[in-house]
């Protein structure tokens, strides 16, 4: 086939920008493509190879306009400048074989095969010498381009097309060319994309007109496929009225997403946007060699870091340099250590899991996973439909510092790539109130010595009225972009007023600022409101007590709540 006949479709689809036309066009252009074309579903994405592939063009501005300036005989100063006027290098390469063209004779034809050879050479060429080799294989496509291919060669390169066509778009084109319209099939196609990642590959099953040939699609252990997701309630009752009694309910650990595949020696760790990150993380690739039974299998899991001091889980962004970094691993691993919590698997010992109830998985996760703590350990679930433990073990997991709870359905299957309503994710809204501290109480334990608790208030014109006390959010050990126990103590004794028993009095001077997640009416406060699970997150020494937030305030924000 030839390219000017992709090139043509991406400009028919560009001149619309409603959805239904472009699944017109595009599913009358699939009927006609025949099978030895397939590949030319991957270009409509941008890409060269199947999503899961992690070879992408990535050919910067620069050599790009080289490559131009090669092909069309141009400066490259003119070349800079007609971009800065046309703002779309993709349309300077047009313009350019154009001006071109009247002068010369096309060399010869630009087929899609020849397309996809040249590009796919360019990301299998790496270190010295390699910039002249890939200046020449796009300098070869351009020289044969009509202007309307080097408008999309040039806009594919550089990896923007503007043709406005989602994943969604070629599915529901497929289904339009293939089958009947209707929302199963898009269904089944969906989930035959989500599996293989592979959007030619379903084409071609689309092609034959038999959706059964779909179940032929099967999870292929170390390619990598998409997870599922989550859906948001913003209360623990939602949960359970969406989810019904029974609920397995987890930690919402506050780490990254790591996919976990084995398959005979061969372990292979991918991110959620499926890159493989192997190499960057040695140490898991032994937890699970070691802790892990199975021949294969693919596990869903999240890793967190913690402090290998004071072993206090660490929030997501201290550890993110480790999923990027390329070098010094050891010393990173070393100062950045992680623990991995399996919380779903997706196929074992040669059978996909996707279809079974999510208790079933669980259970088989307990039985092949020997927990080491702060290596691999299977998640921390409860089973339950009773609210009040609910709460407890959502108040544990912020004070474990995680980021909240998830209620997952026992009965539900797993979807790869879907945003699903059987799991749910609740975490403190992050919305925040200035107040001030007004009293306080003495620790026991561990936590003796200091003020363990705070009563924070907000302001009524002259008056400070109470609405709650903190606690989470306050660490005992020093840890980056955290305030201690000790350090708050220390600011807050000076302004003791009176004392009685444990709880003090504190004039108000202190301002912090704390999350919650939700405003309740309360009799036990002066305001007759109380903050649901309230997390101190900063000291605020910008700030004094005339900034704080007013009870109107808190009674605004009650009601928009309520609304909501
Ligand atoms: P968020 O920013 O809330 O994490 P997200 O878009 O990254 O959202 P969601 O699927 O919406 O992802 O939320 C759940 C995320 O929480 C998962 O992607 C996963 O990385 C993480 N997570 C932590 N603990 C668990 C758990 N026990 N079960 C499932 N997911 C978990």
């Amino acid at each position: 086939m030839k390219y000017q006949k992709l090139a043509e479709l991406y400009e028919k689809l560009s001149s619309t920008t409603k959805r239904l036309e472009k699944i017109e066009i595009l599913s009358s252009f699939l009927k006609d493509l025949s099978e030895k074309d397939k590949d030319v579903l991957y270009l409509l994405l941008g890409n060269i190879y199947p999503e899961y592939d992690e070879k992408k063009i990535g050919i910067s501005n620069q050599l790009t306009i080289k490559a131009i300036s090669k092909a069309t005989g141009t400066q490259n100063t003119k070349i800079v400048q007609e971009w800065k006027f046309l703002g779309d290098l993709g349309k300077v390469s047009e313009k350019l074989t154009k001006n071109k063209k009247q002068v010369t004779l096309q060399s010869h034809v630009l087929t899609i095969n020849k397309v996809l050879e040249n590009l796919r050479k360019l990301p299998d060429l790496v270190g010295k010498g390699t910039v002249g080799k890939k200046l020449s294989l796009i300098t070869e496509l351009l020289t044969s381009a009509t202007p309307l291919e080097a408008l999309y060669l040039v806009r594919t390169l550089i990896g923007d097309l503007r043709i406005g066509l989602k994943e969604s778009t070629i599915r529901e084109s497929i289904v339009i060319a293939f089958f009947n319209k209707d929302k199963e099939t898009s269904k089944i196609i969906q989930e035959a994309i989500d599996k293989s990642n592979d959007i030619s590959a379903v084409f071609v099953i689309a092609k034959k007109g038999k959706l059964k040939d779909f179940e032929k699609i099967s999870l292929v252990v170390g390619k990598p496929i998409k997870v599922m997701l989550a859906q948001k309630v913003s209360s623990i009752e939602d949960g359970f009225k969406a989810l019904g009694e029974n609920v397995g309910i987890e930690y919402k650990y506050d780490g990254f997403r790591l996919i976990i595949h084995k398959k005979e020696k061969e372990i292979n760790l991918f991110t959620r946007r499926l890159e493989n990150v192997t190499k960057q993380f040695p140490e898991v690739v032994a937890y699970v060699k070691e802790y892990v039974k199975g021949d294969s299998f693919i596990l869903d899991t999240e890793a967190v870091g913690f402090d290998r001091k004071t072993k206090e889980y660490k929030p997501f962004q201290e550890v993110s340099q480790r999923i990027k970094r390329k070098y010094n691993i050891e010393e990173l691993q070393k100062k950045l250590p992680i623990e991995i919590n399996v919380f779903d698997i997706i196929y074992y010992n040669g059978k996909s899991q996707l279809n079974e109830p999510f208790k079933k998985r669980t259970a088989l996760i307990k039985k092949i996973i020997k927990n080491q703590k702060y290596k691999i350990v299977s998640s921390k679930q409860i089973i339950t439909s009773d609210l009040k433990k609910a709460e407890e073990f959502y108040k544990k997991s912020l004070e474990d510092n995680q980021e909240g709870i998830m209620m997952k359905n026992l009965d539900a299957i797993y979807q790869p790539g879907s945003r699903v309503g059987h799991m749910l994710k609740i975490k403190p809204e992050e919305r925040d109130l200035d107040l001030v501290i007004t009293g306080a109480e003495y620790g026991t334990g561990k936590r003796s010595g200091w003020l363990s608790s705070f009563i924070l208030s907000c302001k009524n014109k002259d008056e400070f009225l109470e609405i709650g006390k903190v606690g989470t959010g306050i660490t005992e050990k020093v840890e980056s972009g955290k305030v201690t126990f000790d350090e708050l103590t220390k600011k807050v004794k000076p302004l003791i007023i009176k004392e009685h028993g444990r709880q003090v009095t504190i004039k108000p001077k202190i301002v912090v600022t704390i999350t919650y997640q939700e405003i309740q009416k309360s009799p036990n406060y002066s305001s007759g409101f109380a903050l649901r699970f309230p997390r101190f997150t900063a000291l605020r020494i910008d700030r004094n007590t005339e900034d704080i937030t007013t009870l109107n305030e808190v009674k605004k924000d009650y009601e928009k709540q309520k609304r909501n």
